[in-house]
């Protein structure tokens, strides 16, 4: 890892501490990348700032976890699922969705819901935090 990609995730992890869940901006063409990067993925430029994501983001695929693969660190995080989530900013990640059950899955895939709204939130880990999703309640 290079030191300034280095540097832009220890930033990112202090906003976090101070609870604040940061991206990076790009003042080139404005594009939200997240979780952040040295460098815009649209258009390449370095030059980019940090700002504060809303939050706000839609679930566009629920994958369950495996049962045998569930790390102990995980049991806290209750249920979850795995999935593309897209920030209202318009950057998509990979990224863990709490509160999502096989019986809601079921539910959104027989209705066809995708995308379900959920919204980001900070999860303490073992000696440090990360983001997570929460589904939102009214699917
Ligand atoms: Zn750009």
């Amino acid at each position: 890892m290079s030191v300034k990609l280095e540097k832009v995730v220890e930033t990112f992890y202090e906003n976090l501490e101070q609870g604040r869940i940061t991206g990076r901006k790009c003042k080139q063409c404005g594009a939200v990348e997240f979780p952040p990067v040295y460098a815009c993925n649209s258009c390449g430029s370095t030059d980019m700032e940090w700002v504060e994501i809303s939050g706000k983001a839609k679930m566009y695929s629920i994958v369950m976890p495996a049962p045998l693969s569930m790390k102990p660190e995980y049991k806290s995080l209750g249920k979850f699922a795995y999935g593309e989530v897209e920030i209202e900013e318009g950057a998509r990640l990979n990224a863990v969705v709490r509160g999502m059950t096989k019986k809601k899955r079921k539910e959104i895939m027989e209705n066809k819901k995708l995308p379900v709204s959920c919204h980001a939130a900070i999860y303490q880990r073992d000696g440090y935090k990360t983001v997570v999703f929460d589904l939102d309640e009214e699917q």
